[in-house]
């Protein structure tokens, strides 16, 4: 027997992948964590070269241990020893095959809201990767792009900075300010509401709680 929100999510779930393909997105509802990285695996042709950013419900539903462990090459910050090779990583991931990502914000009607520092995660998500596929957990999905808007803003982004340990107004008050900061993370924000060529962008969405 499901649970309350295992049915909601589920029933939210069915409406969001027929509005994310009515946008020429390819998408895909999953009840947990564990068909979502069997769906995922089954997207990445052996031998892509894959990368990603933003990508915590990603990494939570096991994905990048699976692809750095897999017949897979990766392009991965992380293991960069310099800002140097750091930005050259995220200059190369736009020629990536495959750039795994997430969500701050989904509307029911099918349209994707991301907020982005350094823009890297954005502009591949936008233009480069061969496939985007964005792993979200149906916790990011909110009634309207209005609501989607809010949540990338005032709890995503929020969120964020604490997670970098930043000094803004949001991570001393919990509330955005609109800052001007120059440590702000919400210097792009992106719409991203129709998907050119279709089925570039593949979303897996997951009735769980992923990312913030
Ligand atoms: S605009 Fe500034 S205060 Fe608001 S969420 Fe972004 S970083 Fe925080």
């Amino acid at each position: 027997m499901p649970t309350p929100k295992a049915l909601y999510y589920h029933k939210r779930g069915e409406i969001l992948v027929k509005n994310l393909k009515s946008r020429h997105f390819d998408a895909w509802y999953c009840e947990n964590r564990e068909e979502a990285l069997k769906k995922a695996l089954e997207l990445i042709p052996e031998g892509a070269t894959v990368s990603w950013g933003g990508a915590m419900s990603a990494q939570q539903i096991g994905l990048m241990d699976a692809v750095n462990n897999g017949p897979y090459k990766t392009i991965d910050r992380d293991k960069c020893q310099t800002a140097e090779e750091r930005e050259q990583a995220a200059k190369n991931a736009l020629f990536c095959d495959v750039y795994l990502t997430g969500a701050n914000g989904l509307s029911l009607d099918g349209q994707m809201v991301n907020i982005d520092g350094t823009g890297n995660r954005v502009a591949a998500t936008i233009y480069g990767p061969k496939t985007v596929l964005v792993i979200a957990g149906m916790n990011k999905v909110m009634d309207d792009l209005d609501a989607a808007m809010q949540r990338a803003r005032t709890v995503a982004a929020p969120l964020n900075q604490m997670r970098f340990l930043r000094d803004n107004p949001c991570t001393v008050t919990g509330t955005c300010a609109d800052c001007k900061s120059e440590t702000c993370i919400c210097n792009q924000i992106v719409i991203t509401r129709h998907c050119r060529p279709a089925g570039r962008i593949k979303f897996i969405l997951v009735g769980e709680d992923l990312g913030l």
